[in-house]
Order: C-alpha cells, then sequence, then structure tokens
C-alpha cells in the first residue's frame, strides 16, 4: 500500500489531500493510518518530529467521527497554544470537504466564554491544552463524555512539561471504551506510565531511530567568545541574506533582549516567549509564517512542535539546558523532504555538550568559523 486512497481514506479526504499537494503517506502515516481505521484499538506511536504525525491521527479521526451528530467525539491535547492553533488549523484543512465539521481550539490565554460558545454550537472534534481543558470541564463549560478518539499529542512534551495530573484529570472525564492514540517523538518512563494506566493492549508502531534527529538536517557549531555571543548571531544571519530562522535562546528574558536588540540593529526579527500576551504571540506567529519576519526568537516552550514551512536555520543562540531539547529544536528545520542547517554558537566551556549532542543524534557537527565582515560584503 502506498496511496492514501490504498490506505482507505474517503473522497473527501483525498480530495483535501489534492488539494494540499501531498504525493504518497509518510512512513508514520503509512504504519497509523489503516490501524486506526480498521480497528477501534489504543495506539502507541513514536515518530521524529515533522514526519506528519498530524495527519496521521487527523485523517483517521476525521474519517470516524459523525459529522451530523454534534456530539464532541474527538479530543486532542497537545502541549503548548501555538501548536493547539496549528493542529486546529491543520485538521481543518485536511477536513475542508467534511461537510458540517467543527473543530474548535481550546486554549489559555483567549477568551474561555467564547471558547466555550464555539464548543455548544457543536464541535465534533477539540484540540485543547490540558490546562484550559481541565478548567472548562471544572466549569462545565465542555461536555467530554461521549468522547471516543482521545490523542496524546507531543505526549513526552506534555509530561515535561509538569500535565500529568491534568491529562490524568481530563481522560477520566472521558468514557472508559474510547480509543486513545499516543504520539510522542520519545519514550521516556512517564510516558510508558500513562500508556499503561490509560490504555488498554495499545498497537505501538515507531518510525526510524527515535533518538536520531532528522536526517536532512546538517549541524554545525561556531566557537565564540561569550560576549561575542551577539555579534555572532549578526554574522551569520549577514551571511545568510535569505535566512528564515528560529533562534533559540534559554531565558525569557534573553529572548526578548536579543529580539530587541536585532530590531534595533535593523534586522527583521520578533519575540516568541511566555511572557507576551496571548495577542502578542499569535501576532508575532502570524508574521512569521507569512515570512514578514526573518528571524524568530524563542524560548523553548513557546517554540515548541511549531511547524512552519521552509525554515531555513535553526539558531541555537545558547544551548538547552537538557540536552535532548537540541533534537526539538533542530526538527523545526528540514521538515516535509526539505534540507535545513542547525546551528550552535558555543563558548569554550559547552563544548563538552557539543560531544554529548553527538551521541544523541548520532551526527557529527561541523566546526565552522563565524564568517569575516569581509568575508560577507565580498
Ligand atoms: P509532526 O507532528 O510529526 O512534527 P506535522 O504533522 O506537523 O509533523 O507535519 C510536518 C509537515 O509535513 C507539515 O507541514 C505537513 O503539512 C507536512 N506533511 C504531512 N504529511 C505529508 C505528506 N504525506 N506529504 C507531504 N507533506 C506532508
Ligand atoms: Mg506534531
Amino acid at each position: 500500500m502506498s496511496t492514501f486512497k490504498e490506505l482507505g481514506l474517503n473522497e473527501d479526504l483525498i480530495h483535501a489531500i489534492d488539494d494540499l499537494g501531498f504525493v504518497k503517506p509518510s512512513d508514520v502515516q503509512l504504519k497509523a493510518i489503516p490501524i486506526l481505521l480498521e480497528e477501534d484499538k489504543d495506539l502507541v506511536a513514536l515518530a521524529q518530529t515533522g514526519t506528519g504525525k498530524t495527519a496521521a491521527f487527523g485523517f483517521p479521526m476525521l474519517q470516524k467521527i459523525d459529522v451530523n451528530s454534534r456530539t464532541t467525539q474527538g479530543l486532542i491535547l497537545s502541549p503548548t497554544r501555538e501548536l493547539c492553533l496549528q493542529i486546529t488549523n491543520e485538521i481543518k484543512q485536511y477536513g475542508k470537504y467534511c461537510k458540517g465539521l467543527n473543530v474548535v481550539a481550546i486554549y489559555g490565554g483567549a477568551s474561555i466564554s467564547e471558547q466555550a460558545r464555539d464548543v455548544k454550537r457543536g464541535a465534533q472534534i477539540v484540540v485543547a491544552t490540558p490546562g484550559r481543558m481541565k478548567d472548562m470541564i471544572s466549569r462545565k463549560m465542555v461536555d467530554i463524555s461521549k468522547i471516543q478518539y482521545s490523542v496524546l499529542d507531543e505526549a513526552d512534551e506534555m509530561l515535561n512539561m509538569g500535565f500529568y495530573e491534568d491529562i490524568t484529570d481530563i481522560l477520566s472525564h472521558t468514557p472508559e471504551d474510547k480509543s486513545t492514540w499516543l504520539f510522542s517523538a520519545t519514550m521516556p518512563r512517564e510516558v510508558a506510565t500513562i500508556a499503561k494506566k490509560f490504555m488498554y493492549d495499545p498497537i505501538e508502531i515507531t518510525v526510524g531511530n527515535k533518538n536520531e534527529s532528522t536526517s536532512n538536517v546538517s549541524h554545525e557549531y561556531y566557537l565564540v567568545n561569550a560576549r561575542d555571543r551577539y555579534a555572532a548571531l549578526k554574522r551569520l544571519s549577514d551571511a545568510n541574506p535569505d535566512i528564515f530562522s528560529v533562534i533559540f535562546c534559554r531565558t525569557k528574558r534573553d529572548t526578548q533582549k536579543v529580539a530587541e536588540n536585532l530590531i534595533e540593529d535593523g534586522y527583521s526579527a520578533g519575540a516568541l516567549h511566555g511572557d507576551l500576551s496571548q495577542n502578542q504571540r499569535d501576532l508575532v506567529m502570524k508574521s512569521f509564517r507569512n515570512k514578514q519576519i526573518q528571524m524568530l526568537v524563542a524560548t523553548d516552550v513557546a517554540a515548541r512542535g511549531i511547524d512552519v514551512d521552509d525554515i531555513t536555520h535553526v539558531i541555537n543562540y545558547q544551548l538547552p539546558d537538557e540536552i535532548e531539547t537540541y533534537t526539538h529544536r533542530s526538527g523545526r528545520t528540514g521538515r516535509a523532504g526539505k534540507t535545513g542547517v542547525s546551528m550552535v554558537i558555543v563558548s569554550k566551556s559547552e563544548l563538552r555538550k557539543i560531544k554529548s549532542i553527538e551521541r544523541i543524534i548520532k551526527k557529527q557537527f561541523e566546526k565552522k568559523d563565524i564568517p569575516s565582515g569581509t568575508e560577507i560584503t565580498e
């Protein structure tokens, strides 16, 4: 089986897939879609970021729900607000020919009463962050007692972010006989615990090596004095005038400062972090998506799972505390078969970390020099 049609997807979905220009299913889609379409089974799917997981659960869910009913039948939990919106938009596109389909995003920082109203109008699918979902359940603003399909997207990240209790609480309000589909890039113990607790004899699929980062990405590091970090960033950007990149900083404060400095110095940049209002976050994401800004300076949490087309570079302005986070960062580029570069600006004291990352991603970094001023102007 190699086409979407052969996987058993219906006409409405095939029509949308044609519009989207998806030619053939990705590996995780090949493995997951037939299972999810055929049986009401639980599924644990391990696949790296950028492998097309949204469609892997989105298509089967769209095909299985009853769009003529106004009951909420599908629940998708995702770790961040941005991801929640991204998945919602994606599912809406996949289901654009499913007449009567209603998908609603539920996340913090936006009006809870408006979200409750939208759900009440008859949302068959709700995409939510755990915190806001729990809040709405306790206020009886949403009824998830008829859920048939629940998805835990980026399960490892949700648990990393401390959502274990919220997730447990939310799932306890759903029917026992629903199906649960868990998607994760990695399988830490917490994810295994959740799977054991809430899933019944799940089918497990793994795509690729779970610790290997996207093979389309090359990795480079630039050794600098810690105080030259910002100058190095500007040089790297000057040397790549068509750059379209996410720049990762460790703290909200640094994120804000680097973005402000870049803007002041005439670069096309914006900041994305948790201290901004939801409105500001939406705005900056929108201008980044539309390529109105070339450089999105972000914290890990805010940028988690973001899927923006054609990101050419990921720049690690500072390395993350957790080495595993590097894989998620570099996964922002090299998506959907394209190539990308993940750059790290390091000071001497952090060189050890590069070695540890190489062990995890099973790839070598190329040591490169910051381009000099003359090289850039030449
Ligand atoms: P993941 O959740 O695994 O990180 P996404 O679901 O966000 O990945 O998909 C990554 C990108 O690949 C998206 O832009 C999506 O539209 C695109 N995509 C998904 N499936 C296919 C496919 N079969 N063919 C081409 N592009 C695809
Ligand atoms: Mg995803």
